[in-house]
């Protein structure tokens, strides 16, 4: 990829001399072979330019660094492990930003048994915090499908959720401290982790979610658990959306603390991801209109007790008409083959052609009559659609991924009707008082929707609060907030 010149108000030599120096060979690149791979984001979706690659090795660097971007006016695109699904971390197409890479940085400084705390660089990937846990005889209570690229400053960022917030809560519940690099250059030390703190404003919450566009998160200090003794799963089949709700709430009672998650797959899915994964088996004989996947885990009780508590359960809901069938995973490598069959259903459902996907919440109360409305309301004002909703009901959340018409040609119909199946659905979502983004984020997909959507009281606050940290809109530009005019917002 040939890199454009930057704009004329930026000397381009001189800032790369001058960031060179900071960052020496290893901090700082231009050589498109080692660039031009982090310029595109996961799904695919965009591709921008940078001016240089800067991977600094310490807070000090990136503070010196982000100094350095103020005093030459160079716009900064944090990046973690770029598997980030609103294309926040890409860089826009002019080549004035520099992508400020923070995967160097990617020591876990301490792991501590006694007051059950990590204390972690941003570059930390979060696959090597759950080993480091786990040798430590501890558990980091969040995962998600991309942990072996995602780090912890990027699930910060993004305040990332994944598949045990119903029990854990999202990445805002296991930050105990944070330090992060101002559009200033100076650092924001909050790494205390203090459990009792009435200074004002929470600072760290708001760093937490900003998507890079308040601060560098550059090291955190993280809650861990007991590692589990006990853990039992079941694939259970439904006639309903509305009876998973009710299944949900009597296994809250059932399984109190140890229900750890609750996540649903209609047959579509099920069907497709049998389809796309010749090895996988369908977990129960007969095919259900919906099944649930429920998780237990307990670090007191043994696998055989829970499994016997949601055996309970589950018989109760039997009787009850509650359910059609279930089965209780034998041991881990068969409840892994349930998660597996959860997991897979995106990359089946790709396989099947074009699909515009939608990372959405409603209050969980609402989300079955949410599916069974909003899906044949798409499918009508699209005709030739199809409208699958799967996902993390316990959070309310559910990706409701709406299926091209056959025929349609992957690139072109997502450009077309795809854009205005989106506005449509986040239409619906913000109808039923819900949430255009559950976990993803905003970056800069769903910016203008945001924009279009969200209340704009809420949206001039935010804007205001850009202005008042990064007067210059320096920090990930044009992410989260319609570019925003930051020094007037800030008067
Ligand atoms: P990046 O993609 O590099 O960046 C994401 C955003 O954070 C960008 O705006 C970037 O500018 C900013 N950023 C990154 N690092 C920093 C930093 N140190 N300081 C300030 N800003 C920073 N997400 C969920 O929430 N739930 C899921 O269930 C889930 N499942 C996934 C499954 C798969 C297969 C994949 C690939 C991704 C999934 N994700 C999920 C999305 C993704 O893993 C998360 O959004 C993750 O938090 C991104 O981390 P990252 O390090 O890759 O960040």
């Amino acid at each position: 990829m040939n890199h454009p010149p930057p704009p004329p108000h930026v000397q381009a030599d001189a800032f790369l001399a001058e960031a060179a120096a900071l960052l020496g060979v290893r901090g700082l690149t231009t050589d498109p072979e080692r660039v031009d791979a982090w310029l595109t984001d996961w799904r695919g979706r965009y591709t921008g330019r940078a001016l240089a690659l800067a991977s600094p090795a310490s807070t000090a660097e990136v503070a010196a660094l982000v100094k350095l971007c103020a005093a030459h006016g160079v716009p900064i695109v944090p990046q973690g492990g770029n598997s980030g699904m609103a294309g926040g971390a890409t860089p826009d197409a002019t080549g004035t930003a520099i992508l400020l890479s923070l995967r160097r940085m990617d020591r876990i400084r301490h792991v501590d048994p006694a007051t059950g705390q990590a204390v972690c660089e941003a570059g930390v990937i979060l696959q090597s915090l759950h080993d480091a846990a786990d040798a430590a005889g501890l558990r980091f209570p969040l995962t998600l499908g991309g942990k072996g690229s995602a780090t912890i400053g990027g699930l910060i960022a993004t305040n990332a959720g994944g598949t045990q917030v119903l029990r854990h809560g999202t990445m805002r519940a296991q930050v105990l401290g944070l330090e992060a690099v101002l559009a200033s250059g100076e650092v924001l030390d909050l790494m205390t982790p203090l459990k009792k703190d009435n200074r004002g404003f929470d600072l760290k919450q708001l760093l937490i979610g900003s998507e890079g566009t308040l601060g560098i998160v550059t090291t955190a200090c993280l809650r861990l658990l007991p590692a589990p003794i006990g853990r039992a799963t079941a694939w259970v089949g439904l006639g309903g959306i509305v009876d998973a709700r009710t299944l949900l709430r009597q296994m809250e009672r059932a399984l109190g603390e140890a229900l750890e998650g609750f996540e649903v797959v209609p047959a579509h899915c099920l069907a497709s991801v049998l389809a796309h994964q010749p090895t996988a088996r369908a977990p129960l004989t007969e095919p259900h209109e919906w099944n649930a996947l429920i998780e237990c885990v307990s670090p007191s009780q043994d696998s055989a007790a829970l499994r016997e508590r949601l055996e309970a359960g589950l018989g109760t809901a039997l009787e009850q008409g509650l359910i059609a069938d279930a089965v209780i995973a034998a041991n881990d490598t068969q409840a892994e083959a349930f998660w597996a069959l959860r997991d897979g259903i995106s990359a089946a459902e790709r396989a099947l052609g074009p699909a515009m996907q939608h990372d959405i919440s409603v209050p969980v109360e609402k989300m079955p009559e949410f599916i069974i409305a909003a899906a044949p309301a798409i499918e009508a004002a699209f005709p030739g659609t199809r409208a699958v909703a799967f996902g993390h009901l316990g959070d309310g959340n559910v990706h409701f991924h709406v299926l091209a018409p056959e025929g349609a040609v992957r690139g072109v119909w997502e450009e077309a009707d795809g854009k205005d199946v989106s506005a449509r659905v986040y239409d619906l979502v913000t109808e039923w008082g819900g949430s255009i983004s559950a976990e993803h984020g905003i970056g800069q997909m769903k910016v203008e929707e945001l924009a279009r959507l969200h209340d704009p009281v809420a949206l001039a606050l935010m804007a205001q609060v850009k202005a008042a940290l990064d007067p210059d809109n320096l920090l990930n530009p044009g992410k989260l907030l319609l570019n925003p005019p930051a020094r007037e917002a800030a008067r």
